[in-house]
């Protein structure tokens, strides 16, 4: 990788410090590095995300037959009332010219006869659906923007560096302390920092989402006096793989769009029981679908057949879930996949504005990590990745409003640079934060899942705070993830007990239909009482 660097050096100035190389990220990078020296910092490789697991594709209103209105519109419906509408405006409009850059710059999404080859998903009244190899459309955007960034003079990236606190002081952000492999603390001074961490649905048990994503930057942020909304909403996907001993990944919706039916354990088609959308109705309405007839029968998934669908369709369409199935002894030509909801999305997140500015000055955020309002209660398939490149371009606009130079830093920040050392035994520790880590998923899993009931939920928030006292055998590294994971974890879970209805993603059994009282955002600001936002 041409630019990166070997060595970490203790201190690294920029313009923009871009934080984690998922799409948001790395677009961000890529717009930035026009009007300054960028450095882009990631915990893991450059190619570890949730992005480069991203399959269906890239909604974008670009069909004759399509228009950016019935976009607008499905994404509302989606959103069931707490969509901040401008910001879905943004994303659907500007969605449409940032995919027509990424074309332009020389992206290849995959094509039909008569041009590009529009997939259909839940919820979307239209084929808008952009994929790429088949579906890994994540893997090939990854790909084709890491090999830009790492062409890009202008752009230093850092692998294996973990941001774990923001250098701060009286409500403004001069840049991050990262740990490198060693441990060792890094300071890293931006006259702008754009946080691109991702989202939090690895802190379930059952997910989608690959172990990293566990809401770093959402703690991080929140430490720094950074405010966070609607954190209780988090999007079980209907339709990920389902085995005994827990281990899960996505089957994409567009396999639904395509035509594959769910199937009870009664062998029964039950969609159309539901919606008049059947398979396709939003991704709430099929997952509380899935969750009764679950529930009926006494068992802990349902089926998705694509047996009636051309066989080599779905080996070139969709040729890494048909390899995934098979190594695990399913040809999904001929055998029902067995399915069940499991964590996909963080739909709350660091409290944004349109051009993804914090309350903290300097600091913006894009991407999963950020709660910008377009998704509402209930996310839309496929608008994630497009919300990615248009808030990421959005973030840097609106940094460059802002921006202060990286050498009027107070030099005394330094002096927040201390307990990053493991003092312990490094493997005594590692097994103390794993058990610690596997017991915050399991409660997660119990008690903050799809179903919630206010008594679960007390129950989860008495486990987290004794889980808190594990903090007390760690030091260094262990204590910081330890304490982001649980941060985190605490924040749903608070979040959750408050918002007493059932709205999008989230069914509360004690409080089981939506009430227009709560047709609000919860709002929370560290030391400070939440606050209720009315739409
Ligand atoms: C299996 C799967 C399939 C999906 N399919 C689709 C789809 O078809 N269409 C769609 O629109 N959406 C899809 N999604 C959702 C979508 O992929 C994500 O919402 C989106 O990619 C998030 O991008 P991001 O850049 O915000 O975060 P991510 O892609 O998750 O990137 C976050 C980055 O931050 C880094 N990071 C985290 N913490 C730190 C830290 N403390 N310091 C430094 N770096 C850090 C991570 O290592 C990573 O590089 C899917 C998600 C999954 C899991």
């Amino acid at each position: 990788m041409s630019n990166e660097r070997k060595h970490l050096p203790p201190e690294v100035k920029s313009d923009f410090l871009i934080i984690g190389s998922g799409l948001a990220g790395l677009y961000a990078a890529l717009y930035a590095s026009k009007f300054g020296e960028v450095t882009i910092l990631t915990k893991s490789t450059v190619e570890e995300s949730n992005s480069f697991w991203a399959q269906g594709g890239i909604a974008a209103a670009i069909d004759p037959e399509d228009s950016a209105w019935f976009h607008i519109e499905d994404t509302l419906r989606a959103g069931r009332g707490l969509c901040n509408e401008r910001a879905v405006e943004l994303l659907v409009n500007e969605g449409i010219e940032r995919v027509a850059d990424l074309i332009d710059l020389g992206m290849e999404f995959d094509m039909g006869d008569k041009g590009l080859d529009l997939g259909l998903e839940g919820g979307h009244t239209k084929r808008r659906i952009l994929h790429a190899g088949g579906s890994s459309t994540g893997r090939e955007m990854v790909r084709f923007l890491i090999a830009a960034v790492e062409e890009n003079p202008g752009i230093t990236k850092y692998e294996s560096t973990g941001v774990v606190k923001f250098l701060s002081r009286d409500g403004r952000c001069y840049g991050a302390v990262a740990l490198g492999s060693d441990f060792e603390p890094r300071v890293f001074y931006a006259g702008s920092t754009i946080l691109a961490t991702g989202g939090a649905s690895a802190i379930f048990e059952r997910t989608t989402n690959p172990g990293g994503s566990t809401g770093e930057g959402i703690s991080i942020a929140y430490q720094a006096g950074a405010r966070v909304t609607d954190m209780e909403f988090v999007q079980f996907h209907p339709t990920a793989f389902y085995s005994e001993d827990g281990g899960s990944f996505l089957i994409s919706e567009a396999v639904r769009g395509e035509g594959a039916h769910l199937i009870n354990t009664e062998g029964r088609r039950f969609m159309s029981d539901y919606s008049d959308l059947g398979e396709l109705a939003p991704r709430d309405v099929v997952s509380r679908a899935i969750y009764k007839e679950m529930k009926e029968a006494g068992k802990d998934c349902v089926y998705l057949d694509l047996k009636h669908m051309d066989a080599e369709i779905i080996k070139s369409r969709f040729e890494n879930i048909y390899l995934a199935c098979r190594e695990l002894g399913f040809d999904i030509t001929r055998d029902m996949i067995p399915v069940a909801p499991a964590a996909h999305y963080t739909i709350g997140g660091v409290s944004t504005g349109l051009r993804g500015e914090t309350n903290i000055k300097g600091l913006s955020a894009c991407g999963e990590v950020a709660c910008s309002g377009v998704h509402g209660a209930n996310r839309l398939a496929s608008n994630s990745l497009l919300e990615c490149i248009v808030f990421a371009k959005r973030a840097v606009d609106g940094a460059l409003q802002n921006q202060d130079s990286a050498t009027d830093t107070p030099g005394d920040l330094l002096s927040q640079l201390t307990g990053y050392g493991i003092s312990g035994s490094r493997d005594t520790e590692q097994k103390t934060y794993t058990e610690c880590r596997e017991n915050i998923s399991s409660i997660m899993n119990r008690n903050v899942g799809m179903v919630r009931s206010g008594s679960g939920l007390k129950e989860a928030s008495r486990e987290l705070q004794e889980c808190s006292g594990y903090l007390d055998k760690l030091t260094g590294y262990f204590k910081i993830k330890l304490n982001m994971i649980l941060e985190v974890s605490q924040l749903i879970t608070r979040f959750s007990l408050m918002r007493e209805e059932s709205r999008g993603v989230h069914i509360r059994e004690d409080f089981p239909v939506e009430n227009p009282i709560w047709k609000s955002h919860i709002v929370l600001e560290r030391g400070k009482e939440p606050q209720i936002v009315k739409v």
